[in-house]
């Protein structure tokens, strides 16, 4: 049984997530007896190579469909129109916003189930099954679908794994809905922190409350970018327009796992560490001993940021022969 997944691709490559999203869907496709199929949509930019590419990361085809870019919808009519016409009882996103977005009027639109936040899909008697950490990632819940599936990856849970294969790219002619082609992307908004895709970065600098202003950040971005990483943030900064709602850690923000994950003024609140616990070492910046955050931190540091991140800053410069 084949799978199909959305390969989302911007500036001439397919995302770190769309690809985990593709080798995880190969992986189960191939348990299946089946291939995945990847759906790329796009303008000029989607040049054959760039839709081929997927194949290097499990697919066997690439649907390369002819549309606007940056929306959602265009993608759930040529999803809608394979899933209905070609027989696909499966497809699979990573996270993030245009992910979600797909993937919930995908289902509506074919009359599946769907799971999201999933960080594991496995096959059962033939069928898919997902499943999704809950209740803060205490429990696993497992999904099952009697009809069509789709599942919507956590961001970055699935890995992407090189496999030297490689895809054939197919164009397929769409017929959008006319609600679909009614909004147009007027831009592609650069904003503070925007170089840097917070989550494929391997250190991320998180700031909280305790920076105690918007300015505070650019001592974080200074020590950012010395390590080579990107900048964070906590609900209670971005609610307070310190920093862009795209960097919010957290329940209701991004999920990541980075080797680094520095909290600077974070006091560790659930919410926001069910969105980085899984970083492989974490360190904390707080000047109260008693901070949550020290609970599930590797290191700790009692003291005031404003002394310890330039300090830090400097040091890492200097050792990196900055
Ligand atoms: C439904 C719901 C969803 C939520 N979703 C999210 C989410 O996705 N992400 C998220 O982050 N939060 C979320 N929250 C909010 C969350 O509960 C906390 O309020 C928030 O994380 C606190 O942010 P903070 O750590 O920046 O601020 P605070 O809790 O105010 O902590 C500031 C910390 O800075 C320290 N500090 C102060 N000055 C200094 C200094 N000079 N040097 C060093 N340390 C200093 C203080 O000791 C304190 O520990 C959610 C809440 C709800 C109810």
């Amino acid at each position: 049984m084949n799978v199909l997944v959305y390969a989302l691709h911007h500036e001439g490559a397919i995302n770190k997530n769309s690809l985990g999203a593709v080798s995880e869907a190969a992986r189960v496709a191939a348990e299946l007896g089946g291939e995945a199929h990847a759906v790329l949509v796009g303008g000029n930019e989607l040049t054959e190579e760039l839709a081929g590419s997927v194949g290097a990361f499990g697919a066997a085809k690439a649907y390369r469909v002819e549309g606007p870019e940056g929306l959602a919808q265009p993608v759930v009519d040529a999803m809608g129109k394979l899933m209905s016409e070609q027989g696909y009882d499966y497809a699979v996103f990573g996270g993030g916003l245009l992910g979600f977005e797909i993937g919930a009027g995908l289902a509506a639109r074919v009359g599946g189930g769907v799971t999201m936040e999933v960080t594991r899909i496995a096959v059962d008697d033939g069928r898919l099954v997902a499943e999704r950490p809950i209740l803060g990632d205490s429990s696993i819940s497992t999904s099952r679908y009697k009809g069509k599936g789709i599942v919507i990856g956590r961001l970055n849970a699935f890995e992407a794994r090189e496999s030297g294969g490689s895809a054939t790219v197919e164009d397929l002619d769409v017929d959008f809905s006319d609600f679909s082609t009614r909004a147009r992307m007027v831009k592609r908004g650069e904003q503070r922190g925007a170089d840097v895709n917070i989550e494929d970065a391997d250190a991320l600098v998180a700031g909280g409350r305790g920076l105690g202003n918007a300015e505070g950040f650019e001592a974080l971005e200074q020590l950012a970018g010395a390590l080579g990483g990107a900048v964070a943030a906590t609900r209670a900064v971005v609610d307070a327009g310190w920093y862009p709602y795209a960097a919010q850690i957290g329940q209701t923000g991004k999920t990541v796992a980075p080797k680094l994950y520095l909290a600077a003024g974070i006091s560790g609140a659930i919410q926001h560490k069910v969105g980085m616990q899984s970083s492989e070492n974490i360190v904390a910046i707080n000047k109260d001993a008693n901070a949550p955050i020290f609970e599930f931190s590797d290191l700790g540091i009692v003291g005031d940021l404003n002394k310890i991140v330039p300090r830090l800053t400097e040091a890492i410069k200097a050792k990196k022969g900055a």
